[in-house]
């Protein structure tokens, strides 16, 4: 861990763009209340569909406007060399500096892989077109990639994205720590020294997050999850515990040096807002 000290802590936070003018309305209020914790930066995700990034395109500039800095993710599904270099030209315009650069995931139904297979082809390709322009960022899997032919190929894949000009990472999320000291560890040992901030999902729904730790290949430790069934309907018990849970987590990062927290919010203010004044950050 030792290299991940010396980094200033950032404290961020992830939306999604919503679908409907009523979500669109809400995230307003939501980015508004969480504007109080003063984050660095609010990312956006971007998906596959037209309308979907039409959406992280707005949400971005909402953001951008209300002064705070926004942070477009883009990925390789979905996109072109054409629509990348105009979606940069786009930000550069707008006053972005901060991307999320990923390979994103096939909606069930496409094939075909674009002009960009992987993540460090994207990353490469924004280095190329805009110099040092964008700071940016990828992502890293303590738990590793669920497609990964190893952990050792993953932490290659993971050296190809730094190398290609990375200035820092964000985690999938996770709730065992040790997964994280030891992919940091690794990443010394490799020579990457680049800040690698926690991804932190605040637990608040089980059946929620056992959907998305099925896709993302994010473990739920075999303990939270019998404790976390063992409240059946009693939603109001499942946050109560599951925030101390992600807490509890958040406060030994922290602890141990870890270089900020980076908060997927799920477009709701209060989860994050309640760690946030815990930790005290
Ligand atoms: P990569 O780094 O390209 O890795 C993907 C897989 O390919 C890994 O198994 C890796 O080991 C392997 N690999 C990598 N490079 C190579 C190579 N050169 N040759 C051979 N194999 C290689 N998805 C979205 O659709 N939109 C989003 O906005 C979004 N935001 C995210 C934000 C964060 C912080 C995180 C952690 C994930 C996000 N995702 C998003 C999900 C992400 O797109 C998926 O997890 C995806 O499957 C992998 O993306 P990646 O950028 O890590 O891919």
């Amino acid at each position: 861990m030792q290299s991940q000290k010396k980094y200033k802590p950032t404290f961020s936070i992830e939306f999604f763009p919503p679908k409907t003018e009523e979500g669109k309305q809400s995230l307003r209020k939501t980015r508004e209340e969480l504007a109080n914790l003063n984050p660095a930066y609010i990312s956006v995700t971007y998906g596959a569909g037209g309308s979907t990034q039409q959406g992280t395109v707005e949400a971005v500039l909402d953001i951008q406007q209300s002064g705070i800095e926004a942070a477009p993710h883009l990925t390789c599904v979905g996109s072109t060399k054409e629509t990348v270099r105009a979606l940069l030209d786009f930000y550069i315009d707008n006053g972005i500096k901060r991307i999320v650069a990923l390979r994103g995931d096939m909606p069930s139904g496409m094939r075909e892989a674009g002009e960009f297979r992987y993540a460090n082809e994207l990353v490469e390709f924004i280095r190329n077109e805009t110099g040092d322009h964008f700071h940016i960022e990828v992502a890293a899997y303590p738990e590793f990639h669920p497609q990964a032919k190893s952990a050792k190929v993953d932490l290659e894949n993971f050296k190809r994205k730094v190398e290609a000009g990375a200035n820092g990472a964000i985690t999938q999320y996770f709730y065992n720590t040790d997964a994280y000291y030891r992919f940091v560890d690794d990443c010394e040992k490799m020579g990457l020294d680049i800040p690698i901030v926690p991804g932190i999902m605040p637990i608040t729904n089980f059946v929620q997050l056992a959907r998305f730790s099925d896709m993302s290949g994010a473990e739920i430790p075999r303990w939270l999850r019998k404790r976390l069934e063992a409240f059946g309907d009693d939603l109001e018990s499942i946050r109560a515990f599951g925030l101390d849970v992600t807490f509890d987590v958040a406060r030994d990062l922290l602890e141990q040096g870890a270089p900020g927290l980076h908060f997927y919010c799920m477009n709701r203010s209060e989860p994050t807002t309640t760690l946030w004044h815990r930790l005290k950050p």
